[in-house]
């Protein structure tokens, strides 16, 4: 059993420090969500994990079977067996789908074994279907082009197509502030719920304190000004809802940093 583990990261974004030393461990079969007031880095986490090179790391690292991820090229990252959704998807018009995941099953597979030929098509076929079925996806949805006028909620469909695709060890899925409606959350958590298994850790960002009427997180964590500043059970994030984050901020105001 594998985890992801972020020790003291810091994370700046043209040299103003967002992130002030986060420390989260994500274990595999776990499901984690990633809480916190916007503008607190949940998002820079993500980016950062991902590699985007706005995000420069000046200190820290995250390891995943014994490798600092930080140190690795995104693609690198992805065929160790962690994956990144993007808040932001591209779109790509002429591309299907199923060519895009294809691609990237293909791309994963060269990299364990670079003497693989790539699926042969009927098994592509046969794997793109149980798994849209998986996750009760209309089977058309393969053949539109990747997020060429997708909807929000069409857009993190595509996500999670791409995770139940992949089969990823560690996934971080990251939900816009803004823009994306509790109809997202609700598609990313049946998602999530649908391919949980031993061999998957996923790491949940999100604002919305009502996940839990969606998801069940085996742990949730809190972030305030660029810290993982409170972990605990579900109950966590029943006690946000009835109570907001005030109290967090008190006790983080009388406490040495
Ligand atoms: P969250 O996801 O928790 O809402 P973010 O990680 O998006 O928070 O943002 C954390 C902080 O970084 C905020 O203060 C935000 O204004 C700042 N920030 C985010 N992106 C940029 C950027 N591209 N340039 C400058 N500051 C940014
Ligand atoms: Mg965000």
């Amino acid at each position: 059993m594998s985890e992801l583990s972020i020790r003291n990261l810091h994370v700046g974004i043209d040299g103003k420090e967002i992130l002030k030393g986060v420390n989260l461990t994500v274990r595999q079969g776990e499901v984690h969500a990633l809480m916190g007031p916007n503008g607190t880095g949940k998002s820079t986490l993500a980016y950062a994990l991902m590699g985007h090179p706005n995000y420069q790391v000046t200190d820290g690292e995250a390891w995943f079977k014994g490798q600092n991820i930080l140190d690795l090229a995104p693609d690198q990252r992805s065929h160790l067996g962690v994956f990144l959704a993007f808040q932001y998807p591209v779109a790509i018009p002429g591309v299907s789908v199923a060519n895009f995941l294809r691609t990237a099953l293909n791309a994963q597979r060269k990299a364990h074994d670079p003497a693989d030929k790539g699926i042969p098509i009927p098994e592509f076929r046969k794997l793109i279907k149980e798994r849209m079925e998986l996750l009760r996806m209309d089977l058309n949805f393969a053949g539109r082009y990747l997020n060429d006028g997708f909807s929000g909620g069409e857009k993190k469909r595509a996500e999670i197509l791409q995770m139940a695709t992949l089969r990823p060890e560690i996934a971080i899925l990251d939900e816009t502030d803004s823009g994306l409606d509790i109809d997202a959350l609700r598609i990313v958590s049946e998602g999530v719920n649908a391919l949980r298994n031993p061999d998957l850790g996923v790491l949940v960002i999100t604002h919305y304190q009502r996940i839990l009427n969606y998801i069940k997180p085996d742990v949730v964590h809190i972030m305030m000004d660029g810290r993982v500043v409170e972990s605990g059970g579900p109950e966590l994030a029943l006690h946000l809802e009835e109570h907001g984050y005030d109290w967090l901020r008190e006790k983080i105001e009388t406490e040495p940093a």
